[in-house]
């Protein structure tokens, strides 16, 4: 882990395809939504390797993309594309990241094995 980032350094890490969290090493906690600092101690949050799995809580979505909210655990969820036979209860994997329009996206699948 590095020392910590400002607020771009997510969103690099994001468009390098890296999916990680801003995590504050002090309280053990990840700081997301992300920002540059905890919100608990203001401390500066550094980028830890984020938990790839996780359950898709809710799904909609019109013809051929479907996005579902993707809990993470510790309190970080995400909207993601869903792939495979993604839907509401399934277990899925964050398989590829990226930015888009100065945001990021997600992509999470049910058929990553
Ligand atoms: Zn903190």
């Amino acid at each position: 882990m590095d020392g910590g980032m400002d607020g771009g350094a997510f969103l690099k890490s994001v468009s390098e395809g890296v999916f990680r969290v801003p995590w504050c090493a002090a309280c053990s906690i990840p700081v997301w939504p992300p920002a540059p600092r905890c919100g608990r101690c203001t401390g500066p949050a550094g980028l830890r390797d984020g938990e790839p799995e996780g359950l898709v809580l809710e799904a909609s979505g019109a013809a051929g993309t479907r996005f579902g909210l993707v809990d993470l655990g510790e309190g970080v969820r995400i909207l993601a594309e869903l792939g495979g036979r993604a839907a509401v209860g399934s277990r899925v994997r964050v398989t590829s990241c990226g930015v888009r329009d100065g945001r990021p996206y997600y992509v999470a699948s049910d058929a990553w094995m």
